[in-house]
């Protein structure tokens, strides 16, 4: 779960959903700019969920060319789809946040 540094705030995970290791986020609560602290754990969940999504997508779609069977369209469709939820959950359960001005220099109001 992504949490903001300096309030403590739980960050949306819609709002996750759109963080990547090259953008920031704003915190609804306190406006603070956050970015992904475990960059290489980010990479890491991205890389084995597109990893395992494309091979084995490409299975299916190879299983569909061979038997022209539309049952392989729809798995291939359904695990692109379940992967992706379950990269995100991943991705929102143990992505870490830090403040873009990690020394708090900036303050508002
Ligand atoms: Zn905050």
């Amino acid at each position: 779960m992504g949490v903001c540094p300096k309030c403590g705030n739980n960050v949306q995970a819609r709002k996750l959903l759109r963080l990547t290791n090259l953008n920031t986020i704003t915190c609804q609560v306190c406006s603070s700019k956050l970015r992904v602290k475990n960059k290489n754990f980010n990479s890491t969940i991205g890389g084995v969920g597109g990893g395992i999504g494309g091979g084995l997508g490409t299975l299916l779609l190879i299983f569909w060319i061979q038997t022209g069977n539309n049952l392989y369209i729809g798995l291939s469709v359904t695990m692109f789809a379940v992967i992706f939820v379950l990269t995100w959950l991943i991705a929102n359960k143990y992505v870490e946040l830090e403040s873009e001005n990690p020394e708090g220099m900036i303050r508002q109001g």
